[in-house]
């Protein structure tokens, strides 16, 4: 077989199919966030501003998180150096997971490398070893939940998105003796819709499920010290697993679950995706633990993200630029073409200094082609006037359905 000539034919298809993905090769600019420098194919640098980064609050650049990384880094220096279990569990691994379980309250909590590495890691090894486990998996859950409870061969069953009446009906047809999973997400990161996650609960249990719910784009966002979409609701105790990232609103990098103790100690003692790694960088857990403590007690970040958010889709309105109407913090301006949608993106990139990605099919479904944009407390409101006269402009000269 000519192994790159598979490659290589395999990538022309997805050029062919639209889905070939480019990257934005981007220098984010410290101390003027959503600023950055844009290195273009052409091979020169222009500034951009970045209207889809899930540094949703600016805190990749707050100078708290980085004063505790250059601590960090300064007493204990660049790496982990080794497992959790060989040598590498610091004691800032330790300090954030108790940080963790506090924001969650839980009483315990378990680090990831990434929020992917959590899903993949605590649903495979939950579902693989709970005898004769069934999960109820969210038709729109995200692929590192999918591709988890794939790797534990458990049986599964999708339910209707957001839907728990489609949730009790699949439940009450099964074995009320089996352990049962449901796994599902509070955010939803593509629409911004958000989960019923009371009638979920109270779905759980009726059949004694367990529940395990992804707050990867509500931590830091909802709830009076950030804990999510569960701590805005006074749910938090009613899920049987919290799922989060240190990578968006906390601006670092990192995953982790919370649940009760012997839950995290079970997955801790279970799962390949955490043992068999290299920890987290001291550092990275210091100024994550420093991002969590800031948001827990400040609440102006998380205010003037939702004005911003506001601003943005009165400003939308008024031009008549069609964006999903949801409850979130994300901003979904839809485009409802696949090429229109990419050749609007490097349209705005290359005229304008306006980085927005695409957001097309497998993505999303074939026709709701879309742009998702996240603006946050460090976009002005002139940033977003301009914005707006952008998408205006490009949405005359194209003929673009506007909204109704
Ligand atoms: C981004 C994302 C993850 C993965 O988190 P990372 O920390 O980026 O690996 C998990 N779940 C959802 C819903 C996500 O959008």
């Amino acid at each position: 077989m000519d192994y790159q000539a598979y490659f290589k034919q395999s990538l022309d298809q997805l050029r062919d199919e639209g889905n070939y993905r480019y990257f934005a090769d981007l220098a984010r600019k410290k101390g003027s966030f959503p600023y950055a420098t844009h290195h273009n194919r052409a091979g020169e640098q222009e500034t951009v501003t970045v209207w889809c980064s899930n540094d949703y609050l600016g805190m990749g650049q707050n100078p708290i998180v980085l004063e505790a990384m250059h601590a960090a880094l300064e007493e204990c220096g660049a790496g982990a150096g080794g497992t959790r279990n060989i040598s590498g569990t610091n004691h800032y691994h330790v300090l954030l997971e108790r940080e963790l379980a506090d924001l969650h309250q839980k009483e315990s909590a378990l680090l990831f490398t990434s929020g992917y590495v959590s899903n993949w890691a605590a649903l495979s090894t939950l579902a693989a070893r709970l005898p004769k486990c069934i999960v109820l998996s969210d038709a729109l859950n995200h692929a590192s939940m999918i591709e988890g409870i794939r790797h534990s061969r458990a049986e599964k069953h999708v339910f209707k998105h957001n839907d728990p009446e489609d949730l009790d009906r699949l439940l009450s047809d099964m074995d009320p003796d089996r352990p049962k999973l449901i796994a599902f997400e509070s955010v939803y990161s593509m629409d911004g819709d958000i989960a019923p996650i009371a009638e979920i609960c109270d779905v759980a249990d009726k059949h004694n499920a367990m529940t395990y719910l992804d707050e990867v784009h509500a931590v830091g966002m909802y709830g009076p010290r950030g804990g999510g979409v569960a701590e805005q609701e006074g749910l938090m105790d009613r899920l049987t697993v919290i799922e989060g990232t240190l990578g968006k609103a906390f601006g670092v990098v990192g995953g982790y679950i919370t649940a009760s103790e012997a839950l995290c100690d079970f997955v801790r003692s279970f799962a390949s995706g955490f043992i068999f790694t290299t920890a987290l960088p001291p550092a990275v857990a210091a100024g994550a633990r420093a991002s969590i403590k800031h948001l827990k007690k400040s609440d102006s970040e998380r205010r003037l993200q939702k004005e911003r958010a506001g601003y943005l889709r009165q400003r939308l309105d008024a031009a008549g630029i069609p964006h999903l109407d949801n409850p979130s913090h994300i901003v979904p301006v839809m485009v409802y073409d696949p090429v229109h949608c990419r050749e609007i993106s490097d349209q705005l990139m290359e005229g304008y200094g306006v980085y927005v990605q695409p957001i097309n099919y497998p993505t999303v479904p074939k026709g709701t082609e879309r742009l998702r944009f996240t603006p946050g407390p460090l976009h002005t409101e002139d940033q977003i006037d301009r914005l707006v006269d952008c998408l205006a402009t490009i949405w005359a000269s194209r003929g673009l359905r506007k909204a109704a």
